[in-house]
């Protein structure tokens, strides 16, 4: 039997095989994103509380009505508007659920969907499974910002949609209101959805301030905000997540995610109700990953690499163009197996691989293994 792929391009991704590569070397592991710490105690042990007393069988669809309250509650506080927690909010396994469902929703054999890039690789298979033309737009090289006029230039009769990512993955870049208010009007006057990737809201540096789609009015109309509990909370592996989207948008999305995964895990749905009622779970994140990042920086300027830092996100990006023209691949391949410390490769993050000799480091670890990582990268021009 023979299978003709609907994916042809698509194999194992880096994230996967950086990970792997990491375990085998033993190398400290900055590559795939996952924090490299445990979660609250107070948040293990209400998932403990609800399992033990007996929410074990399915949720409804859309979700637990606390959960749904509760998203709504902190997205008034953090965003300044009140989405429907019955019918505009629905909780799914994961942003990758969120995205590929809201994907699915607007796109149609043939339509067109504008991608930023460097992109994250959930997006375009989820494109292409739905029959539409992905449309690259580059973001500026050095500062990874978005060049507005050449996105205007990109969209056509067929253009459907446009998926957004701010805190970016993987530059660190974070949309300004400016930003906000060029896509509002690009938005409206082309009539085009809006996929906005916002796993990283909580995760910002230097008094960066997150400007949720979802909070501008006119956005809002057109927009999917998607969101991960996994990334706020430490749990990347609890798979759970979020969609945030007008009633007409909600209505289309459930379809689709009553059929990809029907509903999703009870006990921790109502754990992270009561978890979300204390709200310096989320608004002390900003601090908590701050020292972090400033320690990350810190040591990087003892190093070779030039880099601007990380606005946002687990993520800092560096340079090596000024040192050597070695593919990145074969730069983070070398970093894995000789200095003992993984990152991903940037130019896997392009639809041509295009390698402006740049790696992207995570951050998002105890702090004695940055340290540790940073003393392995001083001796990054061994490999070059
Ligand atoms: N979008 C971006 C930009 C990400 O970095 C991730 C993390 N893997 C996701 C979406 C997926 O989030 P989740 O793990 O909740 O599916
Ligand atoms: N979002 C994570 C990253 O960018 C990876 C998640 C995954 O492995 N799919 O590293």
């Amino acid at each position: 039997m023979s299978l003709i792929s609907k994916l042809p391009q698509v194999g194992t991704t880096i994230f996967t095989i950086m990970s792997r590569m990491a375990q085998e070397e033993n190398a400290i592991n900055l590559a795939q994103g996952f924090p490299g710490f445990g979660s609250d105690p107070i948040l293990l042990e209400l998932v403990a509380k609800f399992t033990r007393d007996g929410n074990n069988q399915y949720a409804p669809m859309s979700g637990v009505s606390e959960l749904k309250l509760a998203l709504a509650t902190k997205t008034q506080r953090t965003q300044g508007y009140f989405p429907d927690p019955e019918s505009e909010v629905t909780i799914v396994s994961g942003a990758t659920e969120a995205l590929f469902s809201a994907l699915s929703a607007v796109v149609r054999p043939g339509d067109e969907v504008l991608v930023l890039e460097p992109s994250y690789d959930s997006y375009v298979p989820g494109i292409l499974l739905n029959g539409g033309i992905p449309v690259f737009v580059a973001l500026n090289p050095t500062d990874f910002s978005v060049d507005w006029e050449l996105v205007a230039s990109k969209i056509t009769d067929k253009t459907r949609a446009i998926v957004v990512n701010s805190p970016h993955n993987p530059s660190g870049q974070v949309w300004s209101k400016e930003d906000v208010a060029q896509l509002a009007s690009l938005v409206s006057k082309s009539g085009i959805f809006v996929i906005s990737d916002e796993v990283y809201e909580h995760i910002l540096f230097d008094g960066k301030v997150h400007h949720s789609l979802g909070s501008h009015p006119e956005l809002r109309e057109r927009t999917f905000v998607c969101g991960s509990f996994g990334k706020t909370f430490h749990v990347t592996g609890w798979k759970i997540g979020y969609c945030i989207a007008p009633v007409p948008l909600s209505q289309e999305f459930r379809k689709i995610h009553q059929y990809v995964t029907f509903s999703t895990v009870t006990p921790i749905q109502f754990a992270l109700a009561e978890y979300l009622d204390d709200p310096k779970h989320y608004l002390n994140l900003p601090s908590f990953y701050q020292k972090k990042r400033d320690l990350f920086v810190e040591g990087l300027k003892s190093t070779p690499f030039n880099f601007q830092a990380s606005q946002g996100s687990f993520f800092q990006l560096v340079s090596y163009a000024h040192l050597s023209k070695k593919s990145d691949v074969y730069v983070a391949e070398q970093m894995t197996r000789k200095l003992k410390v993984a990152c991903i490769p940037v130019s896997v993050f392009y639809s041509t691989k295009q390698d402006h000799q740049v790696l992207r480091f995570c951050f998002a670890k105890k702090e004695e293994e940055l340290e540790e990582a940073l003393r392995r990268i001083q001796k990054i021009a061994t490999i070059f």
